[in-house]
């Protein structure tokens, strides 16, 4: 590498996710454009992640660009304690408008395990100002993903998900199964009535199991969840982060079961992957439950770059381009390609599943073999798909064009046939 900048800061920066005795070295990026990035080598790949699903509508979107550009010129920050300013509120009212129900009262953060923080703060501190008392803990389901912070990891799966090493500094929530049958729905309803009286609420991770493995259930066992969080007369937290603004197919997953949840977070495709932010959005009665003469009764929350009007500015900007409607059919066109290509694997030796949901395509092999190989193999392609586990997927920018996710689908196809 010739950059001077890449020795020496490698030497210094501490990389998320990664054994840095044991990694390759990592790439370094140069410039992204639609759904490229460009190595600092002069090497191009197809991105089949969109930086971790974010850059929906490709990288460097010009209307976007634009947006933060004039933000830039106007005022990049403001602190929201006594002050507001137009993009923060009118970012507010156009999540509003957006999320199903009464969802209605939007706090900003400036990332998705904050904004997860705040929605079980929120919940916590709902029941003590009601006036119930000892209702802290929360229901969660296998595979979950909710984040890296305390408060978000004690709500992940607890085997499966990448925090065990902390299992003794976390409290400990019910985790349970998702309800795929009515007599499952029963169960659950049945536990959750039974834990009713210390639970503040039920998280989830609606429809896609993200960050688990890209894991699948119907929009039923989504609906059966709310059902039985409501018998229990508890709190529903939907976490929308992964599937909010149209990945999944529906503009939230919520709206495929037609439920509404209490309270739901955002963020990843919030800004279309140029700036970090983050929303809660509260359903009316939950914020009811705040207004009160007792100050205490407030929500004492307030992350320093809340609302921040650059990041804001950036999601107008990409809400505006998710107005005109045409990311339906963009992420429908991606799904019928992603399961004309993916599907047929099924029969292949070391294929365990084929998973597909609208701009979502996985891949469970039963043998992923040397993994450092296989992402070397992928870049050697010019992909760039970042395996979890066994399962090889792709979450492209719904923007793709139909060569660049052959490319994708097809590299996918080999990784499954050849066992390196
Ligand atoms: C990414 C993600 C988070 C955490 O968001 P960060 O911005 O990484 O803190 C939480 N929940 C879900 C479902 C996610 O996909």
């Amino acid at each position: 590498m010739a950059e001077d900048w890449y020795e020496e800061g490698l030497a210094h920066i501490w990389l998320p996710y990664a054994q840095m005795k044991t990694m390759r070295p990592p790439l370094a990026v140069a410039g992204t454009e639609g759904t490229r990035i460009r190595l600092a080598d002069g090497r191009e790949l197809v991105d089949g992640i969109a930086s971790w699903w974010t850059a929906a509508h490709g990288y460097n979107h010009p209307h976007i660009r634009a947006a933060v550009a004039a933000q830039l010129g106007r005022m990049p920050h403001v602190m929201l304690g006594g002050l507001v300013h137009e993009q923060a509120l009118r970012l507010a009212s156009r999540l509003a408008r957006l999320a199903p129900g009464d969802l209605s009262r939007v706090f900003f953060s400036e990332s998705g395990s904050v904004s997860v923080e705040v929605a079980m703060k929120i919940a916590v501190q709902y029941w003590i100002n009601r006036g119930a008392r000892g209702r802290t803990r929360f229901a969660t389901f296998r595979g979950n993903y909710h984040g890296d912070t305390f408060a978000c990891m004690s709500v992940c799966d607890p085997d499966e998900g990448m925090h065990g090493h902390f299992a003794g500094a976390l409290p400990v929530q019910l985790v349970l199964d998702l309800p795929q049958t009515d007599e499952d729905e029963r169960r659950l309803a049945a536990t959750l009535a039974a834990h009713a009286q210390e639970l503040a609420a039920v998280i989830h991770e609606p429809l896609v199991q993200g960050a688990i493995g890209m894991r699948m259930h119907g929009a039923h066992v989504l609906a059966r969840i709310a059902r039985a969080a409501k018998a229990a007369g508890l709190l529903l937290i939907c976490d929308e982060i992964f599937t909010g603004f149209g990945r999944t197919g529906t503009f939230f997953a919520s709206e495929a079961a037609g439920i509404v949840p209490d309270i739901m977070t955002l963020s990843k495709a919030l800004t279309g992957g140029t700036l970090p932010l983050a929303a809660t959005i509260a359903r009316e009665e939950i914020f009811a439950a705040f207004l009160d003469e007792d100050p205490s009764r407030a929500l004492m929350h307030g992350p320093t770059y809340t609302g921040n009007a650059l990041a804001c500015a950036a999601a107008n900007a990409s809400l505006d381009l998710f107005e005109d409607g045409a990311w339906e059919e963009r992420v429908r066109a991606v799904e019928a390609h992603l399961r004309a290509a993916l599907e047929p694997m099924r029969g292949l030796d070391n294929v365990a599943d084929v998973r597909v949901r609208g701009a979502i395509g996985a891949v469970e092999l039963r043998e992923a073999g040397d993994r450092e190989a296989l992402k070397a193999r992928f870049i050697e392609r010019g992909v760039w798909l970042r395996p979890i586990g066994k399962v090889v997927y792709t979450t492209p920018a719904f923007t793709i064009d139909e060569e660049s996710l052959s490319r994708l689908t097809d590299a996918m196809r080999e990784a499954a046939v050849s066992r390196r």
